[in-house]
């Protein structure tokens, strides 16, 4: 009989049904239960865990932050390694290296962590997301237009494989698992039950500018926005949100830029649009506490919500992709639902490290519909469903972090690196232990 330094329960046990949906973001969960859940203590109970499952017959199925928008660590006939008690952050001035724990959350733990340092870390805009799945699809986080992938900067990783056995990944060590882990995400043959995060220096002076533009100028402002966003440089994010302002009865367009050190020149660009003279309202370089940043994220992705999302990475002129996006930004099904349309053209116009993550364009476009209640779920289903046909045609592929392809299967790596995923897969975990991806996707 396995025993476990932390909790274990299997199906009916009392306290089951708790564990087995506990920290799960999305309110609207799916019946879908695990066998069993362990709350590992440590990476001993981790390898013991995943021993057991295989000695069950179950698979193996991992929560850190529970963000995961379909929440993909339900599975049935499985067992739930939830990792919630890996919370060690551990910082290295001598490498300017932190350790982190993956139900770390990146905004609300690690961020003022590492601010105590003067250091920072690109982690995920909504500050409650947990690192473990955030890393593990390759990691939008802050400015990640011009700092990269936030998986680019994980320098190695503890890994409990498919065996039981807990080893260290690196560029160096067990390199084809370091390989898979940044990009695979939901699909990783392994548990990480620790990352070494390279760090940066801490930015010193943050602005924000802002223009936001009635609906109805849509058309216009897209298709200036698909353009002289190459002009911005890669010291700002860059945003074009359609979203519904608290007591507005309509959307708006918002050109939302965050300029990291770089002074009010940085977002010189979005003056230049032919209607910016029409905002309904405009701030140029204001500065901004990131804690407000974080908190706007906050009120944009509410607790207790019932969440459907997805996305795509574009490609295609202005004309073929203005009308496609335009009714994704100006009739939204819920008032609290937003559409993102980001640009990553810095990030793209360098060479993206060798790792699984290798789908991508410079353009990223993300639909966020949140409803209050199951009653409307149907309708923002049907929302996000018509608004992803009209896109799709254009999609090179999606981020999994934002994709539920049980509904959508796009691609989420190139042919080369799918390939390569499959074989170290088969290698690595020939049985097929870990529960893998929830839908497949259109390799
Ligand atoms: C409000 C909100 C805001 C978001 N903002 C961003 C953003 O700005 N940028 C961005 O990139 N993404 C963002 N996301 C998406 C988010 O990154 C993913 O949902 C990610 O999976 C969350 O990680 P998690 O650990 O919290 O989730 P979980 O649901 O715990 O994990 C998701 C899956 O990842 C795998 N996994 C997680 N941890 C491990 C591990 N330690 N070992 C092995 N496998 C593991 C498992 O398959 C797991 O089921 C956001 C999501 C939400 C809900």
């Amino acid at each position: 009989m396995t025993s476990f330094t932390g909790a274990f329960w299997r199906g009916g046990d009392t306290g089951f049904a708790d564990a087995a949906t506990s920290r799960l973001f999305n309110h609207r969960l799916p019946s879908r239960r695990p066998a069993a859940v362990l709350r590992a203590a440590d990476a001993a109970d981790v390898a013991a865990g995943v021993r057991l499952a295989a000695a069950e017959g179950w698979k193996v199925a991992v929560r850190s932050g529970g963000h995961s928008w379909p929440a993909w660590s339900l599975r049935e006939d499985t067992l739930l390694v939830d990792l919630a008690l890996f919370t060690r952050m551990a910082y290295d001035p001598a490498d300017a290296t932190v350790a982190v724990g993956p139900a770390v959350r990146g905004g609300l733990d690690l961020d003022p962590y590492l601010a105590e340092h003067g250091r920072f870390f690109s982690v995920g805009h909504s500050p409650t997301v947990g690192m473990g799945g955030f890393l593990l699809q390759g990691g939008i986080g802050w400015n990640c237009r011009g700092w990269g992938w936030a998986a680019e900067s994980v320098e190695s990783m503890d890994v409990v494989t498919a065996a039981g056995d807990l080893v260290r990944c690196s560029e160096t060590e067990n390199a084809d698992l370091f390989w898979a882990a940044r990009g695979a995400g939901p699909g990783f043959f392994g548990v990480v039950t620790e990352f070494r995060l390279r760090t940066r220096p801490r930015f010193r002076e943050l602005t924000q500018s802002t223009y936001v533009y009635p609906a109805d100028l849509a058309p216009e402002v897209l298709t200036w926005y698909l353009s002289a966003r190459r002009e911005v440089p890669p010291s700002v994010e860059l945003a074009a949100v359609g979203c519904t302002p608290p007591g507005a009865d309509a959307p708006v367009l918002i050109v939302d830029a965050v300029s990291f050190d770089d002074g009010p020149a940085s977002s010189a660009a979005l003056g230049t649009c032919p209607v910016a003279g029409k905002a309904s309202a405009a701030t140029v370089a204001r500065p901004v506490g990131f804690a407000e940043l974080q908190a706007a994220q906050l009120r944009a992705n509410p607790d207790h919500h019932r969440y459907f999302a997805d996305n795509a990475f574009l490609t295609g002129s202005a004309s073929e992709l203005v009308p496609a996006l335009v009714p994704a930004f100006v009739d939204l099904p819920t008032p609290r639902t937003f559409t993102v349309l980001g640009d990553f053209t810095p990030l793209r116009s360098r060479p993206t490290p060798d790792m699984a993550l290798s789908v991508g364009t410079d353009l990223y476009f993300a639909a966020y519909v949140i409803g209050e209640a199951p009653e409307e779920d149907a309708r923002c289903r049907a929302w996000l469903d018509g608004t992803m046909r009209r896109v799709a045609p254009a999609s090179a592929g999606c981020y999994l972090g934002d994709s539920d392809l049980t509904v959508r299967p796009d691609r989420i790596m190139s042919d080369a690196a799918w390939s390569r995923f499959r074989r170290i897969r088969a290698d690595r975990d020939p049985d097929g232990l870990f529960a893998g991806y929830l839908g497949a996707p259109a390799q």
